[in-house]
């Protein structure tokens, strides 16, 4: 395989190279572009909440809001 496409921006990332130019959450790709969108979001979300989070509590979410995004 030598291309694969972002679940979240439907676009195509060729030639896929892991940790550079995309990354897996579960089973869903996410392009960098993606991956750095999402993760910039949450942090903004996360640090305008008060509660301290521990980090599998903080990866869950991470995970479904991937999901979320990925399912538009
Ligand atoms: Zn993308």
């Amino acid at each position: 395989m030598n291309y694969i496409t972002c679940d979240m921006c439907k676009k195509v990332v060729s030639p896929p190279q892991y940790d550079r130019n995309y990354n897996t959450v579960k089973r869903l790709h996410v392009c960098r572009k993606c991956m750095l969108a999402t993760k910039r979001d949450f942090q903004d979300k996360s640090e305008a909440e008060t509660k301290a989070y521990d980090f599998l509590v903080k990866k869950e979410e991470f995970v479904s809001t991937v999901e979320r995004k990925c399912s538009r």
